[in-house]
């Protein structure tokens, strides 16, 4: 007899066709339905077309309606704004915290898509659907990039006897990136990682909030190469496809 799937997020009856890579985002970014190539989380490579990759089914009809009316409604538009050339805009904490939620759920159910089932706990999973933020020991920054893309990597932080001890995640939506830490070791990872570039201000932080405003554009961009830097800082490699 199969099992009945469970929803991650409520243990309910799971089955509601989820888009990791949000519907509305695939067709922003490719109006007109041409050959696109997507990084998918396994690394493998997929055309874009009928904007249904990285679907899945592991979430219930109630909790794929709340990732879209809390999430995916109000982040939508941020990010087009975000992403639009020359856009001057003040992200309120607000913003910030919506951003650092629509990037982290995004983050879980991308992991959602992987073959083997999801590559996060089903506990975090609930922790996140009835807190509605991000871990406390999580860091979240993002900035902009010269480089035009989606594409998601997620890589763990092992210790010397190959324990867990975090995760990195990298996601670029268009030209946003957005940078996931998760370190068990100490508070505020990014802030050790980044100091000269926090001072430089071409990365902001979103999680944990500064509870300041942060005006966009930031002072600086960051090229191609320097995302995939920040993609393979755990040495875990991860190259743009395109
Ligand atoms: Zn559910």
């Amino acid at each position: 007899m199969k099992a009945v799937r469970r929803c991650v997020f409520c243990g309910g009856t799971a089955g509601s066709l989820e888009h990791a890579w949000p519907k509305w985002l695939q067709k922003w970014m490719n109006p007109n339905n041409e050959r696109r190539v997507v990084q998918m989380p396994t690394g493998n490579v997929v055309d874009n077309h009928g904007w249904d990759v990285a679907t899945h089914r592991h979430v219930c009809e109630q909790c794929n309606a709340w990732m879209g009316n809390v999430y995916e409604g109000p982040a939508s538009a941020l990010i087009r704004t975000l992403n639009t050339e020359h856009a001057t805009f003040t992200l309120s904490p607000a913003d910030q915290l919506l951003l650092a939620n629509w990037a982290y759920k995004t983050s879980l159910m991308l992991e959602c898509t992987k073959v083997a089932g999801p590559g996060v706990e089903r506990g975090e999973c609930v922790r996140f659907r009835n807190s509605g933020r991000p871990p406390s020991d999580c860091s979240i920054i993002f900035g902009f990039c010269d480089h035009n893309a989606l594409a998601y990597h997620r890589s763990l932080i092992t210790g010397e006897r190959e324990q867990r001890i975090g995760y990195a995640t990298t996601m670029v939506v268009g030209r946003l990136f957005f940078h996931i830490l998760g370190d068990t070791r100490s508070l505020n990872p990014h802030d050790r990682l980044f100091a000269s570039h926090f001072s430089g201000r071409q990365i902001a932080r979103l999680y944990p909030g500064t509870g300041h405003p942060v005006a966009w554009p930031l002072a600086g961009y960051f090229t191609k190469d320097a995302v995939e830097a920040l993609a393979n800082f755990t040495d875990s490699p991860f190259e743009f496809i395109t």
